[in-house]
């Protein structure tokens, strides 16, 4: 028979790990774990926790184990079936909101949503923009509706390739986390992206196939002036923004994440550059 104290400090994982494990079981906070170090555990949870904490020394990934990521600053689901949200995505979001009036009802879609991190992110942001999000694994979109109830939003989902289920929609703007790994990639072998969703992750030779399908196809899916903004490998923005030039979107530029990093590239949509939104979908009352 263990005490809290005890289980923790034989884990064999770092202490802030062993006790977000023990939070979950518990269901307590990590307060709550210093205040009763001294309490005998019963043998279920004994027995448990070693489940949980042998799957961590495996090396699984702490989202996966506790199912449950914060980005943005809120809580989402995460399951295998999803990529792990990952901080410098908040990036894009950031660049998103940026270009998204607050009183407009911008109609925003979101390509490979996964775990739905994006387009929640952006609709709690902006309660009066229109959100889309699709994902060709049904199985991700089964995880993003979950984390649009749990944050009440309300966004349309698709299960497709791309624009394969929007034919003939036009969006106010285009965001995407596509896959951009590419094959081969050492860090395919480390850490947390080992158990991660392969097809979530790897964009062919060059880690670049999705970001071209997505840069060739987004203009016939974007009003003229609307924005199109990806994320991409560290190495990649050159080959991003030669994407967009070839396809001749205007603006092209990328950012750097908080690291210093290119990490999201976008343009616009060229020709006549009015308003984000049409004055006619503004809502009236604000
Ligand atoms: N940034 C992720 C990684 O380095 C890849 C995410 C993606 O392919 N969209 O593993």
């Amino acid at each position: 028979m263990s005490t809290v104290a005890q289980l923790l400090a034989q884990s064999g994982l770092p202490l802030l790990e062993a006790r977000m494990l023990a939070s979950h079981l518990l269901e307590k906070n990590s307060a709550w774990l210093i205040a009763h170090a001294d309490e005998a555990l019963s043998a279920k949870n004994e027995q448990a926790f070693a489940g949980l904490a042998g799957r961590r020394l495996k090396g699984e990934p702490m989202a996966y184990i506790l199912g449950e990521r914060e980005f943005y600053g809120i809580g989402f689901r995460v399951t295998p079936s999803v990529l792990i949200p990952r901080p410098e995505t908040e990036l894009l979001v950031e660049l998103v909101l940026e270009r998204i009036p607050a009183d407009a009802a911008a109609r925003v879609l979101d390509l490979g949503t996964g775990s739905g991190a994006i387009a929640v992110a952006v609709a709690k942001a902006r309660p009066q923009a229109r959100l889309t999000a699709v994902d060709v694994e049904y199985a991700a979109l089964v995880v993003a509706r979950e984390n649009a109830a749990r944050h009440k939003v309300k966004i349309r989902f698709f299960c497709g390739d791309w624009f394969g289920a929007l034919p003939g929609e036009r969006f106010d703007l285009i965001v995407s986390n596509p896959p951009y790994v590419a094959a081969g990639d050492a860090h395919l072998a480390q850490g947390d992206v080992r158990f991660e969703p392969q097809r979530a992750l790897l964009g062919g030779a060059d880690g670049l196939d999705c970001l071209r399908a997505i840069v060739a196809a987004a203009k016939e899916h974007l009003h003229a002036g609307a924005w199109l903004l990806f994320e991409h490998g560290y190495d990649q923005a050159e080959a991003c923004r030669a994407l967009l030039q070839a396809q001749g979107y205007g603006e092209v530029q990328s950012w750097p994440d908080l690291a210093g990093i290119s990490r999201v590239s976008g343009a616009r949509v060229s020709g006549d550059i009015g308003p984000l939104v049409a004055q006619t979908e503004r809502n009236a009352s604000t």
